[in-house]
């Protein structure tokens, strides 16, 4: 595997990768990897003889300095888990390599960079816009390979393809959970052994939820059921429930009238931020 810091080698390598014929896929991640992300290696590694990765701590897309500054950075772990999964190539820019000059670009994504986590926390698809537009110029892949678990973000960066005609196609991957439905994450580490053992707590409510709409119980009734349990039951303080159309992200009052909807949540624990979703009844991967 090829460890490649500087943004001039990295092209050149990812030329000579593309010169063989094959479609590269790309994986951009900030580290710390986990089982999710080797969901998301092996979906790369089944389409591609070549699949490159990156591993950049973006600060654009920070909105809290200690998020960023405690943001896990385990890389000699990184990087044995990204050869042993058989990636080809993988950009380990430093902030000042990947950006000379702090951009000063801002990207809206209208409707879809309003809601949910856009409202809490304020500039940060616009950094994940700036970040990725950056990787693809760099890095040229075929296809980008995205999680589930932000789908938010997944869909953001369909939106910045499609926008700025990248010749790209970005597929989503189903999240991957811990054997209690805790969803893997990067910021699970925080997580002390009571708020471990809380959080699959988040998971559990939102099946129920996507239970009791499935059994014809109205929007309202389930959002609010849903947020009571967790504030009483747990000790999950949730920041929002959000019952959408899956690809709009507009919240919806009928679901029977939509065929693709998304319960999207968002929640603290202890100070640890946490995200999740599900889909109602059809899957739009
Ligand atoms: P991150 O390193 O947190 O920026 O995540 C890199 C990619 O991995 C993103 O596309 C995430 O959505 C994805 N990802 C993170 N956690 C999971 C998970 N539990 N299952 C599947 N994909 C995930």
């Amino acid at each position: 595997m090829n460890v490649i810091h500087k943004v001039l080698a990295v092209k050149e390598a990812v030329r000579a990768l593309q010169a063989t014929g094959d479609s590269v896929g790309y994986v951009p991640t900030m580290g710390a990897l986990h089982a999710g992300h080797q969901a998301l290696f092996s979906a790369a590694a089944k389409q591609h003889p070549r699949w490159i990765s990156s591993i950049f701590v973006n600060p654009l897309q920070f909105t809290s300095t200690t998020d960023l500054n405690t943001y896990p950075r385990p890389l000699e772990a990184d990087l044995a888990l990204l050869k042993q999964s058989g990636c080809a190539l993988v950009y380990v820019p430093t902030a000042q390599d990947f950006y000379p000059t702090k951009p000063t670009l801002r990207l809206d994504f209208g409707p879809l960079g309003r809601g949910m986590e856009a409202r809490a926390r304020r500039g940060h698809f616009s950094g994940v816009g700036v970040v990725l537009a950056r990787m693809f110029h760099i890095l040229q892949p075929q296809l980008v390979y995205l999680g589930q678990k932000d789908w938010q973000q997944y869909l953001i960066v369909r939106q910045l393809i499609e926008d700025l005609d990248f010749p790209i196609e970005a597929r989503a991957i189903a999240t991957l959970r811990e054997s209690d439905g805790l969803a893997y994450s990067s910021r699970n580490v925080h997580l002390s052994p009571p708020a471990r053992r809380q959080a699959p707590l988040l998971y559990q409510g939102l099946c129920q939820a996507q239970q009791a709409l499935q059994n014809g119980q109205s929007v309202r009734l389930v959002q609010k059921n849903t947020l009571t349990y967790w504030r009483t039951q747990t000790e999950l303080k949730p920041e929002y429930l959000a019952i959408v159309d899956s690809f709009s992200l507009r919240p919806i009052t009928s679901p029977a009238k939509h065929p693709y909807v998304s319960l999207c949540v968002a929640a603290h624990i202890e100070g640890v931020r946490l995200i999740d979703n599900v889909f109602l009844a059809q899957s739009p991967l």
